[in-house]
């Protein structure tokens, strides 16, 4: 049951890249061949576009083959992958002729990781760019990161400020040499260069001796920050206690885990348990975060993913971090450089001002980064990879979308996870991530980003599009831009924007009726309550709740998203009353007598207590009835342990009852009080339950249905619901391309906008 891999699967592969007339498609073709694989190969306006089908290992082996057997010509950039369920049919591997009108599309790239031929050279003690951290070509090196206007030309980016030397020109302008045109070309001689700087800003070394410096300084266990792409990260070395624990201390991050970068793949499976399908992940040209599972005995310090047995994991993408993970052999924590809930770190004056208090030195280097870019997290889910950040080596590519919008919108994404999108013609552009709106940099960065898209596109929306929360800043700062260009703003419920973001990435027809399940933390109801625990019946425009979990208090409000022993209070209140309070269970004993006492008349009268149907309150409730945890350290980790702790093996549910579309969770967890078994098992249970209540819902369904929502990050959940529908005979969709948390709203957020028939 581990996974729902069937014994033929089907993909879609979007590629963009330098790869047309240098022997792909060929390339393509046979190793379609000796895989056994069906299906085709086809230039597209995107790039190329190749669709395969058979045995899922042949898959994994096709991806990763792709990727390391190349063409030595050929250079992908980006690569997107969507699964599907069921077969097309096809009979052979064909290569098909491209449509020769097709419109080659402008658009922008994301920065692209340092490419083989760049490597050799980096590492070759006799070429002129050797150990030079900024080597790059036509085939890799910064874009996104570094442009300021289209087109992507030198003067348009922030390498304007760099006059090629007579040889890096002569490369620039010979159209046989790997450099024609690459903006970005650069070399000791010309281009920017590295320092290193004490804490207090005093340069301590340049050049190679700050490489080594810096080098030196890692294997010692300084914390040093360190100035990469698409901002600044954190780094220490991820195998001693100490630089962890004191990185930890100095962020006041006690328990959020860090993701670690790896010298190398093998470096990586030597920690970690890694599938052909996660290797594959963590080859491809995003070079992304993949969460793997640990290798026990652990042998990182056990402060780098405290309590799970997850890890987040990826390779040097950057020419500089190849010199320092190659030099180094050993595994680095690479965390964003931010302060909590600010957005990464990027430009040198603000580094210098922010990141002291966290590091002994700063490696700095004088390239601006124009536009921030956090690295992209993915993780592998029913065999199939499902993003939880789409950020740099994704973004700002563009989602294609089955049918032409009506007209050009902007939508303005959500509170958490914050994204933007620019939606015109038949394609989105989702931003890359821009994080959580709460503070005054986070919000200023914000509408920076909004501004700078505008710009970047040069794009006039007719329509724009906000999340139907009055006081998001998201939603206020679409009302004064729609206001200010005389444009009208539409309110979208946030787990409608969930569904349609679903329904808009897996190219459904937008007329045909759609159930979502979209289960999250919080989002704004349409009836004065906070929604969470959604079953959506959309038609679009229209859309009709057609269940959702019975709604229960959030004891403190705000307070209660943090702790879990609130929710679980409630919940129980809710049930046995005023016994509660001379109940022995974990909630209770998390608190004094007191403040039970307290708590529960705040419950029965309503104090500071909005309801909510929110699956991750309930999530969170559980875990703090069993004892597993009763104050949360970071967003989503009750949800992230107990999903570590489930088995597999145990198939059994609890009941739970459906009444005039309410599920009702009072047996659930009636059931769950009685049961004496082990954590694990209650764990299992409670996650089979929701799973038995998206098959029963979707029972008599005759149309599409999908999971959207923070929910649907958790993988066994969603393992477990795809496996039982296969077993019942039907289909639910999942993201694949856009995070099914608040990271996706803005693209459900934009076809909504764009499809509708007319403006209000
Ligand atoms: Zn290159
Ligand atoms: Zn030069
Ligand atoms: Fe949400």
């Amino acid at each position: 049951m581990a996974t729902t891999r069937g014994a033929l699967q089907r993909v879609k592969i979007h590629l963009n890249g330098a790869v047309q007339g240098v022997g792909f498609r060929p390339f393509v073709y046979n190793l379609a061949h000796r895989l056994q694989l069906k299906g085709y190969v086809i230039n597209d306006g995107f790039g190329v576009f190749i669709e395969v089908e058979g045995e899922p290992h042949a898959i994994d082996q096709f991806l990763i083959r792709l990727q390391t057997e190349k063409p030595p010509l050929a250079h992908i950039f980006s690569q997107e992958v969507e699964y599907l369920s069921t077969p097309a049919g096809y009979t052979d591997f064909t290569i098909q002729k491209s449509d020769a009108e097709t419109p080659k599309e402008v658009f922008i790239l994301p920065d692209v990781t340092t490419c083989n031929a760049c490597l050799q050279e980096l590492m070759n003690p006799a070429d002129r760019r050797y150990r030079y951290p900024f080597i790059n070509c036509t085939n890799c090196g910064p874009r996104f990161s570094i442009i300021e206007a289209l087109p992507y030309d030198r003067p348009n980016t922030s390498m304007k400020r760099f006059t090629m030397c007579p040889e890096c020109q002569q490369e620039y302008d010979n159209p046989t040499n790997r450099r024609f045109h690459a903006q970005p070309n650069a070399c000791p001689v010309c281009g920017p260069q590295i320092t290193l700087l004490t804490a207090e800003g005093t340069i301590q070394t340049e050049r190679e001796a700050a490489l080594q410096h810096t080098i030196q300084l890692l294997k010692e266990g300084h914390i040093v920050a360190i100035k990469g792409i698409g901002g600044y990260h954190l780094a220490c070395r991820a195998d001693w206690d100490d630089p962890v624990q004191m990185l930890r201390e100095r962020k006041r991050r006690n328990e959020k885990p860090f993701a670690v970068m790896f010298p190398t793949l093998e470096a990586i499976q030597r920690i970690a348990e890694v599938t052909e399908q996660e290797a594959g992940l963590i080859l491809s040209p995003a070079h992304p975060i993949v969460l793997v599972r640990k290798r026990l005995p652990f042998r990182l310090s056990e402060w780098v993913a405290p309590g799970l047995n997850k890890l987040g994991v990826f390779l040097p993408y950057s020419p500089l971090h190849h010199l320092l993970l190659h030099d180094l052999g050993i595994p680095l924590v690479m965390t964003s450089a931010n302060l909590s809930d600010e957005p990464i770190v990027k430009d040198d004056e603000e580094a210098l001002q922010k990141l002291p208090r966290f590091v002994d030195f700063l490696l700095v280097h004088n390239r601006p980064i124009v536009n921030r870019a956090d690295d992209s997290v993915v993780r592998v889910m029913a065999g199939t990879p499902v993003p939880i950040r789409r950020s740099r080596g994704y973004a700002p590519l563009p989602i294609p979308l089955q049918l032409p919008l009506h007209r050009p919108v902007l939508a303005m994404g959500a509170h958490q996870k914050n994204t933007i999108a620019l939606a015109q013609a038949n394609r989105v552009i989702l931003s890359q991530h821009i994080g959580d709106l709460e503070t005054a940099d986070a919000l200023a960065n914000y509408e920076q980003i909004v501004e700078r898209f505008l710009q970047l596109y040069e794009f006039t929306p007719e329509v724009i599009v906000v999340d139907a929360h009055p006081r998001y800043h998201s939603t206020r700062h679409g009302e004064h831009l729609g206001q200010r260009w005389g444009i009208p703003v539409i309110a979208l419920q946030h787990h409608v924007a969930h569904g349609l973001a679903l329904m808009a990435e897996r190219h459904l027809p937008i007329e045909q009726p759609f159930l979502a399940f979209s289960w999250d933390g919080t989002g704004y109801g349409l009836d004065g309550t906070i929604w969470g625990g959604e079953v959506l019946e959309i038609q679009f425009p229209q859309f009709t709740r057609r269940a959702f979990f019975e709604p229960f208090r959030l004891l403190g409000g705000e307070r209660a998203v943090k702790e879990p022993r609130r929710v679980a209070l409630s919940v129980l209140f809710h049930l046995f009353g005023e016994q509660v309070l001379d109940m022995d269970v974990p909630p209770v004993r998390a608190f004094s007598p007191r403040e039970t006492r307290i708590l529960f008349q705040a419950w029965k009268k309503g104090i500071n207590a909005p309801f909510t149907s929110s699956v991750g309150r309930l999530f969170d409730a559980i875990a703090s009835l069993i004892g597993l945890q009763q104050v949360l350290s970071y967003e989503g980790q009750s949800g992230s342990r107990m999903e570590d702790l489930y088995q597999p093996e145990i198939t059994g549910a609890y009941p739970f009852e459906i009444t005039e579309g309410k599920i009702q969770w009072a047996p659930l967890v009636q059931a769950l009080l009685k049961d004496r078994s082990p954590m694990e098992v209650k764990i299992s249970r409670f996650i089979n339950t929701l799973a038995e209540v998206v098959i029963q819902i979707t029972t008599n369904w005759p149309h599409a249905a999908g999971v959207t929502g923070g929910v649907f990050q958790n993988r066994p959940l969603t393992e477990r619901i795809l496996a039982r529908a296969a077993e019942e005979g039907r289909t639910i969709l999942i993201h694949q391309r856009v995070p099914p948390n608040d990271g996706g709203i803005a693209l459900g957020q934009a076809i909504y906008g764009g499809y509708l028939a007319s403006l209000p």
